[in-house]
């Protein structure tokens, strides 16, 4: 973790936040590559639950609603974790996260559990009372299952279909760490797929394994990942089944995403708080019913965390070692370089046309400091997929080398044909 925490600083994906001020605890900052990055898996995400799909469609949901939301989703009584405390020098842990009953940083006494809300509290208009609290809500789900209703009736869907979202989500945990795998502001990508009762345990399973494929399809090596079905004990008490879909993280196999069964639980909720009928009427079999509802719910950060480990390595190049992110071309930030030989003016001018060009179609970027051998490691270190070289013999015969960053192998290729050669690369 240590060399992904220093490259991600070092190349500026990643920043603690506020870092002049000494940062704030587990809030991240992404910088050029990194936006980049988070952008790439969210694009991806997006195109493989609702482009390619024609039974989901997508939504934007606000980040506070009304607090009544939060009451009838349960999480006013119930989205608490225990916490205790160190006697001697106030740390805050989770119970659950400890080996021994003892502080883990200064071997204290601890206090004993008591439950703490993880909800972000603030106050909407200008008098800081009761009854002008919201919340930030920590999952982006509640906006989805809000407008059920909506989407129904503009969209005229039959079931099943489902509604995707991708948005920001906080959660004031007690502990934090790990980088960026758990943070106290995120990004959820949440799918909530509406089934007719009794199709819902097929369909937990299909939504299981497509969700993984999305990992694989991705570059992500199998290896690495693995379903955990949740035991009947840890289940929540709306939940009939769940898998966790899991990373062999440095610290150890973790939770990227959850895929649960919820069964009607929170459309039931949201017409008993709201009184709307949120019910559905099925016009073959005319009966009113609440759907059932498969929930695969993934994170950006924990996703863009696994992705940039999982592309992380360390090869032998002839008498040194190279470091480069095998990241698919989907997700890399850059996914061509344009590399001219010299600064000499007759050459950056038929480089930068070059530049020009590619760029109309994909994110390039221009590099013409120091050693050829030096600006291939700098590509290979934020996973350039592609880097292509002009020199002189360019002006005179029209071509350039085209070199792929996994094999290191090169080509030559006509400057006309070069947007053909790579469109047909980077898409696989
Ligand atoms: P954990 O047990 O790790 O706290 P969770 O089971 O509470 O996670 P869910 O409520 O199922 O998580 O949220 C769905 C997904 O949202 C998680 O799989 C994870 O990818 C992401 N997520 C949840 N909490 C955080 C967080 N604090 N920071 C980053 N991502 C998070």
């Amino acid at each position: 973790m240590d060399k992904i925490v220093s490259l991600a600083r070092r190349r500026g994906f990643i920043f603690p936040s506020s870092e002049i001020y000494g940062g704030l605890n587990s809030c991240w900052d992404y910088g050029p590559l990194g936006v980049e990055l988070k952008r790439n898996v969210k694009e991806a995400w997006w195109r493989y639950m609702v482009r390619d799909r024609d039974d989901v469609v997508g939504l934007d949901a606000s980040i506070i609603m009304h607090p009544r939301v939060w009451e009838a989703s349960g999480h006013v009584a119930g989205f608490s974790d225990p916490m205790v405390d160190c006697k001697k020098c106030k740390m805050r842990w989770r119970p659950t996260d400890l080996a021994e009953p003892k502080c883990p940083a200064c071997g204290g006494e601890l206090t004993e559990s008591r439950q703490f809300n993880l909800m972000f509290k603030t106050f909407m208009g200008p008098v800081e009372e009761a009854a002008s609290i919201v919340y930030l809500r920590p999952e982006t789900a509640q906006g989805i299952f809000v407008n059920f209703e909506n989407v129904l009736n503009t969209t005229r869907k039959k079931l099943p279909f489902g509604i995707a979202q991708i948005g920001k989500s906080f959660r004031n945990e007690i502990t934090t760490g790990n980088f960026i795998f758990r943070s106290r502001e995120f990004e959820q990508m949440e799918l909530e797929y509406f089934v007719k009762p009794g199709a819902d345990d097929a369909c937990l399973e299909e939504w299981t394994q497509y969700r993984l494929n999305w990992y694989k399809n991705l570059g992500m090596n199998p290896e690495n990942l693995r379903l955990r079905a949740h035991r009947s004990d840890e289940l929540a008490h709306y939940a009939k089944g769940c898998y966790d879909v899991e990373y062999n993280f440095p610290m150890g196999w973790s939770e990227l995403e959850g895929i649960a069964n919820r069964r009607d639980f929170d459309l039931t909720q949201h017409a008993k708080y709201s009184g709307k009928s949120l019910e559905y009427f099925d016009e073959e079999t005319k009966e009113h019913f609440v759907p059932y509802v498969i929930e695969p719910s993934a994170g950006v950060e924990r996703s863009t965390l696994a992705f940039l480990i999982d592309a992380y390595a360390e090869e032998p190049d002839k008498d040194e070692i190279r470091t480069v992110l095998h990241l698919h071309p989907a997700l890399a930030p850059y996914k061509i370089a344009v590399l001219p030989l010299s600064k000499k003016e007759i050459l950056s001018d038929y480089a930068r046309k070059i530049y020009a060009d590619l760029r109309k179609c994909w994110m390039v970027a221009y590099d013409d400091s120091q050693s050829i051998g030096r600006r291939y490691r700098r590509q290979d270190e934020i996973g350039t997929p592609y880097c292509v070289t002009v020199d002189f013999q360019s002006l005179e015969d029209g071509m350039v080398t085209v070199r792929d960053r996994d094999s290191m192998a090169q080509i030559r290729v006509k400057v006309s044909e070069l947007s053909y050669i790579l469109a047909a690369k980077l898409s696989g």
